[in-house]
């Protein structure tokens, strides 16, 4: 086959190591930057320019499109789906995944578990706002924050306050959760590939900090799951119409909830705790499923 990655990233571990998982099994790969693709959308016969020269025999396209570039990533790959070239995600599923309250109104529609969760943007009544949601303490985020950056910990009511008021002057939406204490600062990362979850890792946050995010400091384990952290996980990635991705989970002492579906989950924290081949297994994934009908992904 000939697959192309969309990445904006050659030098990264993910990229890389998919890079080597599908030459080592015969493949021939192409790196592509999104953001250099340029696109005749009214031709009959759609068509990716690139460096001047027309993309053509492509028969699959990995897309590792960043939060950042979503819009003209997703556009992109879009034109790959109308030349009929195998997705490992499909845009409506990655544009899905990327916008937090779609998929969490989404995954309550299917009845996955979630932690209490509140959305606003200007509320007029903030005491109103922190009760739907139970009361401090509550995690504040800013729905664009990435890498745990734009997360807060408000403990007290009076807190809470201030911070909702602080980001409202900066006119952001935001989200406010319950605080899951008893996650004690750790979070659960499934890797789904096809509907299994085919690795799991534990990312503990530095003594003292309730973030678990890498990028936060904290550290990642191998971890078993339970069935119903299993089963929460591999609905979460149906419900997003993703075949591969990575739900965050949390450990509630309601059960698992699904803190964030990742539609790019990086390969280094996870291949490095369970020394497992998962970009081969990736490649592997796209060798099965070529061949068959797209579009998995509509959901309603
Ligand atoms: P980002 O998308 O920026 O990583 P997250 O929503 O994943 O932000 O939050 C970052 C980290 O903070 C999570 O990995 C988790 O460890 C912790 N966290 C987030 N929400 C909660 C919550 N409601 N209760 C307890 N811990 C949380
Ligand atoms: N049914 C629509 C779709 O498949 C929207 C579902 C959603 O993401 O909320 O794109």
């Amino acid at each position: 086959m000939r697959i192309a990655i969309l990445s904006r990233g050659p030098e990264l571990y993910s990229t890389q190591r998919l890079v080597e998982a599908a030459e080592t099994r015969g493949h021939e790969v192409l790196v592509i930057d999104a953001l250099r693709c340029y696109m005749n959308i009214n031709s009959v016969n759609p068509e990716i320019h690139y460096k001047g020269k027309i993309l053509k025999d492509i028969d699959a396209v990995i897309p590792r499109i960043g939060a950042s570039v979503t819009f003209y990533g997703t556009a992109v790959l879009r034109q790959f789906e109308m030349m009929n070239v195998f997705p490992l995600n499909e845009s409506v599923a990655i544009s899905r995944s990327r916008d937090k309250l779609r998929s969490m109104q989404l995954l309550s529609r299917k009845g996955i578990g979630l932690p209490v969760t509140g959305f606003a943007h200007s509320p007029d009544d903030i005491e109103d706002l922190l009760k739907t949601v139970g009361g401090a303490p509550v995690v504040i985020k800013l729905l664009e924050g990435t890498q745990g950056v734009g997360v807060v910990l408000a403990e007290t009511k009076s807190a809470a306050t201030s911070v909702i008021q602080a980001f409202n002057g900066l006119k952001a939406d935001i989200l406010v959760q319950e605080f899951i204490e008893e996650a004690k600062g750790a979070d659960i990362r499934c890797f789904v590939i096809g509907g299994k979850v085919i690795a799991a890792i534990k990312r503990q946050g530095q003594e003292g900090e309730f973030r678990s995010n890498l990028h936060q400091g904290g550290s990642a384990s191998l971890v078993k799951i339970s069935a119903a952290e299993r089963a929460t996980a591999v609905n979460a990635a149906k419900a997003m119409g993703l075949n591969v991705c990575g739900v965050d989970l949390l450990r509630s002492n309601h059960g698992p909830v699904v803190m964030e579906v990742n539609s790019s989950p990086g390969l280094e924290g996870i291949e490095g705790a369970t020394a497992k081949d998962i970009a081969g297994m990736i490649i592997e994934f796209i060798e099965k499923n070529i061949g068959k009908k797209q579009n998995q992904s509509r959901t309603r």
